[in-house]
């Protein structure tokens, strides 16, 4: 049996006419930029997260760009962030002439390590000591947020800003000491992604910064247009970073599932752990399972380490098994950052992972049938 990586289309079909009917409002108003279209949006988006404001942006990159640009970060200032992430996560900071200071990840979690942070803050290698932290930047890989109490106070304790990147990760639940709070909200800024393979994805590019702070919210709105705050007066230098009317109504349709899908994903995470215990497959960590919470990791990616991985990888794509490495590169080692100085030894942890991961299919609508096939494959491919 083929079983694809992600199917899009199995989503799309049972919601066809709703989001064609969506759609059809925003093609007869002819009101394709911002506007009441994105405003709802907003509104839904900031409501299901339980917070004041959310700003509809251009794409996840985008979020991550515009909420440093609002907390004036540029040459000179340093941020703090994991080198095993999506290239995005850097690539906003080193745009914006920032520089990234790594800590290495928690393998259980492949989330930034509070500990691996704190000696960074305290104890920096002589060569990064120049380096003036003003953010931290944690991201929220798979869908399960990052230890963010503890990061939190390293934060407090060094009085930087913190913007989490939880692309990957909206309606994803951490258990802080102040109560139940969702991916984006712990921090001053949440960033989020609405490209098409994201537990949320529009139909082409998007993205969304949410915050608790008026002021940030007005600057995120500024910098989204040009940082005009009337028309033809620029505040700031800035460019256009908003989302289309036509995502807003799309998303707006899905928003309603998303519940449901992450429900469902978490049901297939439960059947691969269960599948694959005592065998040489180790499954990811859901480091909140144990918390009341609903969704502790909403598993935007299931993701297994397997020694040998490469050749795992080849027989299950060979099977006609969808799976994919996500990140086989980390960012300290990537050619456009080698001017950095960091070199490979950095941060082994990550460079393992890099080595190690494997994701495999876990989109709502995977059959057990499916997952099945998955499960025998991998098995087979491990040995
Ligand atoms: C997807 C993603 C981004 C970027 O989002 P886009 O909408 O594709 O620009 C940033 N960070 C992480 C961790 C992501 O997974």
């Amino acid at each position: 049996m083929k079983v694809p990586l992600l199917d899009l289309k199995a989503q799309y079909a049972p919601l066809r006419e709703e989001i064609r009917a969506a759609m059809d409002e925003v093609c007869d108003a002819q009101q394709f930029i911002l506007g009441t279209r994105v405003q709802a949006f907003e509104a839904h988006v900031a409501a299901y997260c339980g917070v004041p404001y959310a700003v509809g942006l251009s794409s996840g990159t985008d979020a991550l760009l515009a909420a440093l640009m609002a907390l004036d970060i540029g040459p000179g200032d340093a941020v703090v962030t994991s080198p095993f992430t999506f290239f995005a996560t850097l690539g906003s900071i080193v745009r914006l002439g920032a520089f990234p200071l790594m800590a290495d990840i928690d393998p259980l979690t492949f989330n930034l390590s509070p500990a691996g942070v704190r000696v960074l803050l305290e104890n920096p290698p002589h060569r990064l000591k120049k380096h003036l932290p003003k953010v931290l930047l944690p991201v929220h890989l798979f869908g399960q947020c990052a230890d963010m109490d503890p990061l939190l106070d390293l934060a407090r304790q060094h009085g930087l800003h913190v913007v989490e990147d939880a692309a990957q990760a909206i309606g994803a639940e951490y258990p802080a000491r102040t109560g139940i709070c969702k991916a984006g909200t712990l921090g001053d800024i949440g960033c989020f992604s609405f490209f098409p393979s994201k537990n949320l994805g529009g139909f082409g590019d998007g993205g969304m910064a949410v915050t608790r702070a008026a002021t940030l919210d007005t600057a995120l709105r500024t910098i989204r247009v040009h940082g005009s705050t009337e028309q033809y007066r620029h505040e700031r230098l800035s460019g256009n970073f908003r989302l289309d009317a036509l995502q807003a109504a799309v998303l707006d349709v899905k928003l309603k599932h998303l519940e449901n899908w992450h429900a469902a994903r978490r049901a297939h995470a439960e059947l691969y752990d269960r599948a694959f215990r005592g065998s040489a497959v180790q499954t990811p960590r859901a480091a909140y399972a144990d918390h009341t919470l609903t969704n502790h990791h909403i598993y935007n990616q299931y993701v297994i380490r397997v020694p040998e991985r490469d050749r795992v990888h080849a027989a299950l794509q060979k099977a006609g098994i969808g799976c994919a490495i996500y990140y086989p590169v980390p960012m300290h080692l990537q050619p456009c950052f080698r001017d950095l100085g960091y070199r490979s030894g950095d941060f082994p942890e990550s460079e393992q992972a890099a080595s190690e991961v494997l994701a495999l299919p876990i989109y709502p609508e995977l059959t057990e049938a499916m997952q099945q096939a998955v499960v025998d494959e991998v098995l087979k491919a491990v040995g």
